[in-house]
C-alpha cells in the first residue's frame, strides 16, 4: 500500500540504475514506479512497474497520473514518447538533452558549438561518404552508428584502406559517424548534476578502463589536475540544455589536455562507487535535483574502486571474504556481455585502494 502523502517518482525504464535510484531514494520516503517492457526487469523488487513499450501512449499516461516527477534511466526512449510526457507533466531531464544524447551527430555538433573539444568526425551516409571521410580524418578511425551504440555495440576500429569496405558492411545499414582514432593516455568521466533550481554538483573525476568495449573498473580521483578543465565542459552543457538531473560525461585524456566522447543524460556506471564513496551518491542527488531539493556534499569518503561483473556474478562469499568491499547484485539472469552487478571498494587513501585491486580483479 503506498502512503497517501508520499512523493512517487515515475522512472521510464527498469533496469540497475533504476532499482539504485530507488534503492537511493526509498530512505527519503519516496516511491517508485517503473515503466520497462520486460516483465523481468530487475527494478519491480523496489517499486511497482507498469509492464509497457516506451512509446505506448496509455502506459506513459498512467506513468504520469500515478507519479509526482518523472525520469529516466534508459537515454533510448523516443524523443516523441518524452514529449508527450513533458505536455502532461514533469520530465527531468527533457526531450531536449535525449535529441542531443540519442544522436552521435547532434552530440558532437553541440560540443563544437560550445568549444568543447572532440575527435575529428564526418557524419557518413555512403560507402563513397565514407572513403571520402577516411581521406579527410585519416587512419585509423572508428566508424560508429549515429544512433543507439552502448557497450562497445556499433563500432568498428579502421586501421588499414581494407577495412573500409568491411566496416562498411558491417554498420552501414545504419547512418554513421567516422572519428579519428585517440591515442589516449587515459579514460574519465565526470559525473555532473543540476538541480531544478539551478544549483550545480560536481564529483570527484572517475578514471576508468573497458574491456571489448564494457566498462571493466573505474576509480576514484582525488585533485586529478583535469577535474576543472572536466566540470567547466560539463557545466557548459548542462546549461545550455538547461539540464535536470545527474549526467555522465566521458573523456579521452591526451597531451593536450581532455577531448570529448559522449555524454549519458543519466546516471551513469562510471559512477556507482559514489554510493559508498562519496558523502552523497549519484543516485540520491539525482533524485534531490528531479525534485529541486538542495544537492548533497559529492565529498570523497575514500578512495574508491568500482569492478563490472559482467556475464556473471562471483560468489559473494568470496566477495564480502574482502574487507571494505561492498557487493552489489542486480538480480538478473547471467548472460555473456551483460552486466549482472558490481563490487566498490573504498579505502584510505589511492595507495592502498590500488595495492588492495588485484584482489578486486581477481573476483573475475
Ligand atoms: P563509446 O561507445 O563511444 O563510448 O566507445 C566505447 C569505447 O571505445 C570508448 O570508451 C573508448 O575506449 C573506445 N573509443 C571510442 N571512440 C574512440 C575514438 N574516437 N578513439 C579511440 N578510442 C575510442
Amino acid at each position: 500500500m503506498s502512503h497517501p502523502s508520499a512523493t512517487r517518482i515515475g522512472i521510464i525504464g527498469g533496469g540497475q540504475l533504476g532499482r539504485m535510484l530507488a534503492l537511493a531514494g526509498i530512505p527519503l520516503g519516496l516511491e517508485f514506479v517503473f515503466l520497462d517492457p520486460s516483465p523481468e526487469a530487475c527494478a519491480r523488487l523496489v517499486g511497482e512497474q507498469i509492464v509497457a513499450d516506451y512509446d505506448e501512449l496509455m502506459a506513459l499516461e498512467r506513468l504520469v497520473s500515478e507519479t509526482d516527477v518523472i525520469t529516466l534511466e534508459f537515454e533510448n526512449i523516443p524523443v516523441a514518447a518524452a514529449r508527450f510526457v513533458q505536455e502532461r507533466g514533469l520530465l527531468f531531464p527533457g526531450p531536449r538533452a535525449l535529441e542531443v544524447a540519442q544522436d552521435r551527430v547532434n552530440e558532437k555538433t553541440l560540443f563544437g558549438t560550445l568549444g568543447i573539444p572532440t575527435p575529428p568526425w564526418r557524419a557518413v551516409d555512403s560507402l563513397e561518404g565514407l572513403r571520402a571521410a577516411v581521406a579527410e580524418i585519416g587512419l585509423p578511425a572508428v566508424l560508429k552508428t549515429r544512433r543507439l551504440g552502448y557497450d562497445g555495440k556499433g563500432q568498428a576500429v579502421l586501421r588499414t584502406p581494407e577495412d573500409i569496405e568491411r566496416a562498411w558492411s558491417a554498420l552501414g545499414s545504419a547512418p554513421l559517424i567516422l572519428e579519428g582514432f585517440i591515442a589516449f593516455r587515459r579514460e574519465v568521466s565526470i559525473i555532473a548534476v543540476r538541480s531544478r533550481t539551478g544549483e550545480l554538483a560536481f564529483y570527484p573525476l572517475s578514471e576508468n578502463t573497458h574491456e571489448r568495449g564494457i566498462l571493466k573498473l573505474s576509480l576514484s580521483r582525488a585533485h586529478d589536475p583535469l577535474q576543472a578543465e572536466a566540470e567547466a565542459h560539463a557545466r557548459k552543457v548542462l546549461e545550455t540544455l538547461d539540464y535536470v538531473g545527474t549526467m555522465g560525461f566521458e573523456f579521452f585524456v591526451t597531451d593536450q589536455g581532455l577531448i570529448a566522447n559522449e555524454i549519458a543524460p543519466r546516471v551513469h556506471n562510471t559512477g556507482h562507487w559514489t554510493i559508498e564513496g562519496a558523502a552523497v551518491s549519484q543516485f540520491e542527488n539525482h533524485l534531490r535535483a528531479i525534485l529541486g531539493l538542495p544537492l548533497g556534499s559529492t565529498a570523497l569518503r575514500g578512495a574508491a574502486a568500482m569492478l563490472n561483473f559482467i556475464g556473471e556474478l562471483p560468489p559473494i562469499e568470496r566477495a564480502l571474504a574482502l574487507p571494505d568491499v561492498h557487493f552489489h547484485g542486480y538480480g538478473k539472469a547471467p548472460r555473456p556481455g551483460r552486466k549482472v552487478g558490481h563490487a566498490t571498494l573504498v579505502a584510505r587513501n589511492e595507495a592502498e585502494r590500488d595495492a588492495r585491486l588485484a584482489e578486486l580483479l581477481a573476483l573475475t
